[in-house]
């Protein structure tokens, strides 16, 4: 494959500081365990059928190939910049499955809030307080324009806001993810039907998983 023999011996360590094996992990809880912020039904098609069609569709197209040892960051990496069409299918399949796996990590049951300590300090350097934090996430997530992503990444001036489209990820553009949340419709249509801004609200009120966004600042 012309793709890998580009980035042959440019391994490195991706700027998220994590390395995560391809395939489905498990849910860190059940499925009806964020009720009734997000149904139990929302979480088997998302989880079951969603996530688990991208980790497939990936596994099958690296299948045989150079790509098939690396982790997940590399592949989404390598492909980045991909422009045919077999690259451009890795890319989003591996970053539909990392995105959807970093985003079950950003909730918890009972989480949401205000974080603590480093991050609120951090938040609060960056955004002027957790209110504002607060509304410029929602404000990303209501002016995504069709599918996509909103997370909280660290960048080099402070911690930062972004919006990606589609399957993109900051793992792509070399920042640091501490949070996301999923704006495509199959994440809340079910339970919120076409409000989306009601469920991002509900994810960071409830749901936020602040201690995995601390554990993300130190890596
Ligand atoms: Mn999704």
């Amino acid at each position: 494959m012309k793709l890998v023999l580009a980035i042959s011996g440019t391994m490195v360590m991706a700027a998220c500081g994590l390395s995560w094996a391809v395939g489905l992990p498990p849910l860190p809880y059940a499925e009806n365990a964020l009720e009734p912020v997000i149904s139990a039904k929302t979480m088997g098609f998302h989880y079951g059928k969603h996530h688990k069609t991208y980790v497939d569709a990936l596994s099958k197209l690296i299948a045989v190939s150079e790509l098939e040892s690396l982790p997940l960051e590399e592949i989404i990496n390598v492909t980045a910049k991909a422009k045919d069409k077999e690259g451009v299918a890795i890319f989003n399949n591996a970053a539909q499955t990392w995105n959807h796996t970093f985003f079950w990590a950003s909730m918890k049951p009972k989480g949401g809030g205000k974080p603590d300590g480093v991050l609120l300090e951090k938040i609060n350097q960056s955004f002027g307080s957790y209110d504002q934090f607060r509304q410029a996430f929602l404000d990303a997530a209501a002016g995504q324009f069709g599918s996509g992503w909103v997370w909280l990444v660290v960048d080099p001036g402070g911690l930062k806001v972004i919006k990606t489209s589609n399957a993109d990820t900051p793992v792509a553009h070399g920042q640091k993810a501490l949070i996301t949340c999923d704006v495509w419709e199959h994440a809340y249509y079910l339970d919120y039907q076409n409000r989306r801004k009601d469920f991002v609200a509900a994810f960071l009120d409830s749901l936020v998983n602040w201690e995995f966004a601390s554990a993300q600042l130190g890596k």
